[in-house]
Formats: C-alpha cells, structure tokens, sequence
C-alpha cells in the first residue's frame, strides 16, 4: 500500500501523522506512527492524540483496536455487476459507473428523479455527504436522501430545531468538566462513548462536589460513577421531566429574569406537564421509581445551575422522542441552565458524523447547509449556488418510509452507500424483502461482511477508515480531520469520487469535477455562509436582505483554506469566525448570550404530553424489549469482527433478563434461548437465538439484546426483525428501545464447540450449510487470531463422524466417545497441524467443561503439537490450566474467572487487579465492568459471612 500524503512528514521512512477515530460520535483524535518500505507503508503504532480536544490522548478499547481492523482480507477490491443468471461479476469502473448513470438518467426520463434514491450513514465523511447531497437533491431532483443517522438522533435534531430555532448542540465536552450536576438519560456512557465516560470519571476525581445521576431502564456499567440512579419505566422520561417542570415551578426554581428576557412558551409548556398529576407520589408511581430518589433528583436539578443533561439512544429512539428531547430542553431553558459553562441539553450522537451529514443536508427533510425545504427562499438560495436545475419541491422519505416506498415500487433504484440496512433497520425481514424488489440497487462498501450486499445489482468497493481523506463533525459541533494515509486496496475509490463520476457521467461535468476533497470543503464551507448575513440573531440587528437566510451553522472562513490550510486544518468547533488578527476561532459554547436562531430570537418551551411506548405488550409478547450496543463492536460488525481480541467480550448474541423472568421460562444462564415478536396481524415477527445472561441490573418484564449481529456471525442475531418499524412522526426515527417479545427456551439436544483453521471454510455460508445435515437450530462464528470458533446448537442425533469426514476438510485424527452421556471430544491434523477440533456435549444446558480457547490458539498456531499437547487436546486444556471465562479485559485479554479469582485470593480493589492481571491498565474501557465484578465477590463474601453468623 501506498502513502497517501503523510501530513506531518512528507517523505520519511518513519512518520506520525493525526486523524480521527471512525466509530463513536466522541470523535477522539488518533495518532500513528508510519512505516514506509520501498513501495508500502504500513501503520506500526497507533494511540490516542494528545492534542486533539475531544480526548486529550485517551482511546476506548474500539478505537485501541483499529490497527487490527486493516487487513486487505475481506475488502471489496472490484466493482461488480450483477449478471443475467444472478450472479456479481467483477468489471471495471468505467462499465459500473456508466451503466449507474444510465440507467439513472433513464429512470429520471420515464419516471422523474423521484423513483432514484440513496440511503447513506454517519460513517461517511462530510465531503462525501456533501457530494452526494448535491447530486440528488441538486441534480438528480429527488427529495428521497436519507441516512443511518435517522435511528440515532433524528429525534434530537427535531427537539433542537423547535427548541432553539436550529439544530445546535448548545454545549462542550468541557461542560462535563464544569458542572455541578451531571444527568445521564437513556445514555450508557461506559461502552457507547466509553472516553467521554472516562473524562466524566475523571472530573468527578477532580471536583468531589459534581454530583452524577443516571436515568436508565438497565443499571449499567456507567452506574459506577453514579450518585444516584434511577431505573425507570421504559418510556416514562417524559412524564419526568414534565415533573420536573412542575416541581420547579412549584419551588420557585424558575429563572423568572431569563425566561421573561429570552424565551417563549413557558406557560403552555407548564400548564401540559400540570395535565397530569405532578405530585411526586403521582409521577414516582408512573414513572415506577422510589420517591425519594425522585425528589432527590428533582432537588439536586432544581438548585444547580451548572447542570449537564446528556441524552442519547435511550431518549431519541421513541415514538415520542422529539417530545422527550423538548421536555429536557424545557427544563434546561425554565432554570436558565444553558449558555453558561458547564450547563445544558448535551445530545450525543452515536456516529463519527452524524452531525457533519446534518451539517449539509443528510436527512431527507433538510436541503443543504442547515436550510430546511419549509425556510422561504432556501431553495432558490440553495439552486443559485449549486446553479442546479432540479431542486425538489419539498422533504423526501425519511429512512422507514424510504423503504416502504421501495417496497410500494415508488422507489426504482436505490444507492447505498456505508450502511448495511439489511440488518440495522427495524422489521428488517421486510426491508429485505423491499431490496429484493427494487429494480437497481447500488451498493457502496468497503467489506464483504455485509448482508445487503445480496441484494446489490451493483457493488462498488470503497476505501476505508486510514484511507479516505476528509473531515467529521463530533457531538460538540467540532469538526476535525480524517485523514488519507494508506491507499486503498486494488480498485477501492471515494466514496465522493464514485458519486462524482456518475453526476459528471450523467452531463453535470461543471457541478462535479472536484479535485478532491479539499475544494468539496471549500464549497461546502462557502456554501455555509453564501447569503448567511449574521452567525446569530442581534437584537437591533439590521434587517436581512430579502433573499437572505440566517443560519446558525456557519463556517465560511474555512472556505479560504488552500491545500496545505486544509491537510492540517486543526479540530474547531462551528461556528467559525476571524478574528481581529485573521485567526479563525471556533466556538465552544452557543446561545451564550442568549439569543436563539428563532424569528424573535427566543427559545421556545414546547408543550409535552408524555406517551408511553407505541408497541404494546400483550399475552403472546409480555416482555419490553430494549435493544442497544455493546463496549466492543460497532454497528453491524463489518469492522470491529475483524479483531479477535474485540470479539471475546460478548462472543455471541445474548438476551438479559432479570433472574424471575429466567426462572419462570426455565431459563438457565448460558442456556440459549428464543425471542419473537408479533406483528399487527398476530403472525411471527423475528427470530432471535441468543445465549442467556440473567442480570439483577434488568427490570422485571424487560429484555436487552445487542443490535450488533448480521448474518455472517450468527445464525439468527439480528435484533431489527423483531421490531415493528414505527417512528416517532416528527423525527421518523424508529422506536428500537421499545419492543415486545417473548422469551423461551430454545430446544436443542445437543450443544458444540467446534474450531477450525483459518480457510478451511469459505465464509459463514460453508457453515451454514454444514449445518443443514446436522438438524442445526443454532451457530455463532467467532474469528479468532489462529482460528475461527463456532458454537452450535440442534436437534437429533448426528452421525457426527461422518459430517466431520465430509465437511472438516481432514479425517479425526484423535476422537473420543462418551456413548452415555453422548458426549465427543475430536480432533483431525494434517501434516502434524491441528485443522480442526471439535466438543460436543449431549443436552440443551451449556457444558460446564469449557475449553481452553486460548490454548487451543496456541495449538491451532503450532507447526508440531508436542505429545503432551496432543494428548491434552481431548480434555481441550493442559493439566493444571484453568477456565479464565468470558473476557472482560480485551487489551490484555484478562477473563472474568480469572479475575474473581483473583479477588477472592485478595485483590480486593480495581488497583490491585490491574497490579497483578494488567487488567483495566490501557484504554480503561473494562474498568466499571471490573468494579463491578470487585462489588459482586465483595457482597457475596458480605453474605457468606452474615449467614454463616
Ligand atoms: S470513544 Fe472510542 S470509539 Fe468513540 S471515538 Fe473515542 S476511541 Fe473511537
């Protein structure tokens, strides 16, 4: 691989060069260092920047791991096209992009730019966003763009819009550092942006005075911070704070000055939230939550002014979250708690740039630039400045409606770029069934781990995280660089550049011919401030001219930038202005002097009726379904299942339940079992096959399961197709906290541990289909460094010789029978090497005889197992080794047995452990899992002594 422009150093054969990390919406700045050879370059060290503010040097275990994530193996290298007999040829560029133009321009013919649309992600880079904002809504005229970042903070983006006037996240990461109160809601801030946690953590060393609430349905790993927690009933937040409003009110806790001054619609706002009985019995009870607690939190709100409301998830993805987000921002605004350091609504994204996609129009109700189709004048605004013909007359399809529309045929050819909806969206068997109708399908990746790549007509394989070049938006409105520094693998390209093609390709040639990703910023930043009189309403500010919009979002400056301005362009926050001696100065803080980007300059109160989930439970589906993320993969796996060490955390799909749930579905831990859900007709919805965690942290009647599983990794684990695709109908973005389901037992008999080298199987489709003959009801595939592991579950007694014969590649070499318990412990070599090793044990409870995965690692890795190895091989471990258990520590790969082991010989404190295991002594991310892990040995010694007194 090439060096694509080093900025630090432009030719040495060592060199560091800065960019950003490509998963959560933190943002953290990464540093590399750089190793060039006669013609490749390879990253030899990776850690967090010291410099870049988000992070000041810190890395989450995600971030930690990149380097792992790089390797060609896996990467889509051609396009390709989808042949007569179904089948994804590998052809050049120049065909694919000239048969996408084509056929676009054909479609845009016979049945207007309607029928074309795209589905991007917050994975792409703003000049990607940029590019492909421009060519659809610009010049293709199809309103129908939209992206991933709806099922993340759309509701938020709505709630900021009616708040403020504009979709502006008014505080920074430092304001977690400055306040006196910081509430968590529907945020588990310990794995999502787990380096945001560890700076909260910190600043709570630093300042033992700033207290830390946690609003959550689970108790989660960022309860370790947490003063006070509040577990409440899934969907309730609403009613809280409308509680909160009234409680306020009713204690002379109003910023009477501030709301008079600067704001609008308190009255309505409070008389809502007093429809409902506000005494603190009254919300406690809806909200099920103890009143003391209640009241303590409404106290602690009420006479702080430094208050951070962090949202996120938890919040937004609801059938009412736009209004959960206002009844927050009602609070923040009724106390005068924002534009101060350390206050205010603090919405975090999950993505790296969800916020740069809203910065130019990702969301298929945005123009460009922050202009909406309803904001008079943005399309001529918008039409000059691009001088493009086809701007569309209003919003287009937002993410569930899109593929509905798809599936109505309204739809006749989507472009995917970055995204895998196949396995994200909800009702995702139904949005599957929508790709398979649509006529064209375009699909933009870089990895071949993506389920909807089976529906593409046309892949085009992009670059990657290393390898493209451009900037992100973080959740504090700060924009840094991501920086090109390897090329990409064989015939990879931008994801700006394919879409640049097919414009040009479709006679846009002026409109598209960008060098690079340098003049797209340029024009973007420009665009920023074309006919963008003033950063923010001035009270005696002269009127706008007529054809003038004022906007919030404004970094114009930046458009002077030349090549080398741009390559080390350093983290800002936008707004962005010049200072006296031309310096550019971002803006760390809004509404400071509280004027909002509002016709009048106030912020508005929105009046709240607090509704409960959408999706209602019932006698087949008694359980609240909650779905979310895990410390150790992002998205849909694509990338963080390509580092061993980032799969050992939660090496399978799982479901939480609280322990009385288990027990009255017979559920034991570690057993696997089935989730469904129903849809409005009553039939089946999903099917979801996960080990079982039985966890005190879950409410009674409520289930977690992760969202990150596709088909390649599992079976049946994708969370999407148990749930219904309703929306909030303000923000359209999906009610995916709020499920119903039932939980049973999944009926197996028998259970299987089998590890095979790397290559003796294809992909996940040689496992599926071997598992066809063994009446398999269940699998899960694990790579590893040495190995791939499999866990596997079904019914039946196989003839399990004769399936290893035909489908292991090799002959057992060594095999052992316990015809009674029906038990098999196998193994088959060639030339000496172990190729496979297989476990199998009779019954549906998982085996308490776990093998020594590491090892076997280490024997999978050997050229020549000794005998004793060999030998050891039956049993799966050496004499004398112990089980270590599910791996909490992923840097250094400390297991949780390990670890209560070591506490009960006396580590009694997170210190000591990291003493004696390393464990928790890098990133940091496994350490409230290894406090958690001190505190339950801790009470269960407390325990053991009380009863044995
Ligand atoms: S917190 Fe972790 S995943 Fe998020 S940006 Fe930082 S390093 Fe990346």
């Amino acid at each position: 691989m090439q060096v694509r422009n080093p900025p630090d150093a432009p030719q040495p054969a060592r060199c560091r060069a800065t960019t950003t990390c490509p998963y959560c919406g933190v943002g953290c700045g990464v540093a590399v260092e750089l190793e060039q050879d006669q013609d490749s370059v390879r990253i030899v060290s990776l850690s967090g920047d010291v410099a870049h503010p988000a992070n000041h040097g810190r890395l989450c275990v995600k971030g930690s791991a990149l380097a792992e994530t790089l390797s060609a193996d896996g990467r889509l290298t051609m396009p390709q096209v989808r042949d007569g007999a179904g089948v994804l040829r590998e052809v050049s560029w120049e065909t694919a992009l000239n048969l996408i133009a084509a056929r676009f321009a054909d479609l845009s013919r016979t049945h207007g730019g309607e029928s074309i649309a795209a589905y991007l992600s917050g994975q792409l880079l703003t000049e990607d966003y940029y590019v492909a904002n421009k060519l659809f809504k610009g010049f293709i005229g199809t309103p129908h763009l939209d992206t991933n970042s709806r099922l993340c903070m759309a509701s938020a983006v709505v709630a900021h819009k009616r708040a403020f006037g504009a979709d502006a996240v008014p505080c920074s990461y430092e304001d977690l550092e400055r306040a006196e109160l910081v509430v968590l809601v529907g945020s588990n801030l310990a794995w999502n942006h787990p380096v945001l946690f560890q700076r909260l953590k910190q600043a709570r060393i630093d300042n033992p005075l700033l207290r830390i609430v946690v609003i959550d349905p689970r108790v989660t790993d960022s309860c370790e911070i947490a003063d006070l927690y509040l577990g409440l009933r899934p969907g309730s937040d609403a009613r809280l704070f409308n509680g909160l409003l009234a409680y306020m009110a009713d204690r002379g806790r109003l910023d009477r000055l501030y709301l008079k001054a600067h704001t609008q619609g308190f009255d309505a706002a409070l008389k809502a939230a007093r429809r409902e009985d506000c005494s603190l019995a009254a919300i406690a009870r809806d909200c099920d939550v103890d009143v003391e607690r209640l009241e303590t939190f409404y106290y602690w709100f009420a006479t702080q002014l430094h208050v951070v409301t962090l949202f996120s998830q938890g919040v937004n993805q609801s059938t009412s979250g736009t209004d959960k987000g206002n009844a927050i921002i009602n609070c923040h605004l009724a106390g005068g708690k924002l534009g101060l350091p350390g206050a205010g609504p603090f919405s975090i994204t999950g993505q790296p740039n969800a916020m740069g996609g809203r910065e130019v129009g990702g969301l298929a109700n945005q123009l460009a630039a922050h202009m909406d189709y309803e904001t008079p004048g943005a399309r001529e605004l918008v039409g000059e400045f691009w001088n493009a013909p086809n701007i569309p007359q209003g919003p287009g399809h937002k993410a569930v409606e899109l593929f509905a529309a798809i599936e109505r045929g309204e739809i006749q050819a989507l472009w995917i770029m970055a995204t895998n909806p196949a396995v994200s969206l909800p009702d995702s068997t139904r949005v599957r069934a929508a790709l398979a109708a649509c006529p064209l399908v375009i699909v933009s990746e870089c990895m071949a781990d993506s389920d909807t790549l089976a529906y593409a007509d046309v892949v085009l394989p992009a670059s990657s995280w290393s390898e493209k070049d451009g900037t992100v938006t973080n959740s504090e409105r700060c924009i840094s660089r991501q920086r090109g520094l390897l090329a990409p693998p064989g015939e990879a390209r931008h994801d700006w550049w394919q879409l640049a093609e097919v414009g040009k390709r479709m006679g846009y040639q002026a409109a598209f011919g960008y060098s690079g990703p340098h003049a797209i910023f340029r024009e973007h930043a420009r665009l920023s401030g074309f006919r963008n009189v003033a950063p923010r309403h001035k009270a005696g500010s002269k009127p706008l001219a007529a054809s003038s919009i004022r906007r919030l979002f404004n970094i114009a400056p930046l458009a002077e930038l030349d090549r080398a301005g741009y390559d080390s362009l350093k983290p800002i926050q936008w707004p962005v202005r010049r200072g006296d001696n031309g310096e550019l100065i971002g803006t760390p803080r809004l509404f400071e002097d509280a004027t909002f980007n509002t016709p009048n300059g106030r912020a508005r109160l929105v009046p709240v009726t607090p509704q409960l989930p959408h999706q209602a439970l019932s006698d087949a589906t008694p359980l609240r379904l909650n779905t979310g993320r895990i410390r150790d993969q992002w998205h849909t796996m694509t990338r963080t299942a390509r580092s061993a060490r980032l799969m050992n955390h939660r090496a399978e799909p799982f479901v939480e339940l609280h322990p009385q749930d288990a027990a009255a579905r017979g559920l034991q831990d570690g057993a696997l079992a089935q989730l469904a859900g129903r849809d409005e007709q009553g039939s089946v919805r999903g099917d979801y096959r996960a080990r079982v965690r039985i966890s005190h942290g879950q409410r009674q009647g409520e289930v977690f399961i992760p969202m990150h599983w596709n088909d390649h990794f599992a079976s049946h684990g994708r969370a999407g197709a148990l749930l219904a695709g309703l929306v909030d109908p303000l923000s359209g973005q999906p009610e995916s906290k709020h499920g119903a389901v039932d939980v049973m037992p999944l009926p197996c008999e028998w259970q299987a541990t089998l590890l095979i080298a790397p290559g003796v199987w294809g992909g996940h489709e040689d496992l599926a289909g071997a598992m066809t003959e063994l009446e398999g009801c269940y699998w899960a595939r694990i790579p590893q460094a040495t190995l791939v592991r499999c866990q596997l579950a079904g019914e039946g007694q196989p003839d399990w010789a004769l399936w290893c014969e035909r489908h292991l590649s090799v002959q057992a070499g060594l095999w052992a029978q316990d015809v009674a318990q029906g038990g098999i412990s196998a193994a088959g070599f060639r030339e000496g090497r172990l190729i496979w090793w297989l476990r199998v044990t009779a019954g549906a409870a998982r085996s308490d005889r776990q093998p020594n995965i590491a090892w076997l690692g280490e024997c999978f890795a050997s050229d020549q197992l000794s005998a004793l190895e060999r030998r050891s091989l039956l049993v799966g471990r050496l004499s004398g080794q112990a089980d270590v258990g599910t791996m909490v520590c992923a840097c250094h790969q400390v297991g949780e047995l390990t670890i209560r082991q070591a506490i009960q010989s006396g580590d009694r404190c997170v210190e000591a452990l990291g003493a004696r295991l390393a464990c928790g002594t890098r990133c940091g991310s496994c350490l409230p899992e290894l406090k958690r892990l001190v505190e339950e040995e801790r009470s269960d010694e407390r325990t053991d002594s009380l009863e044995m007194a």
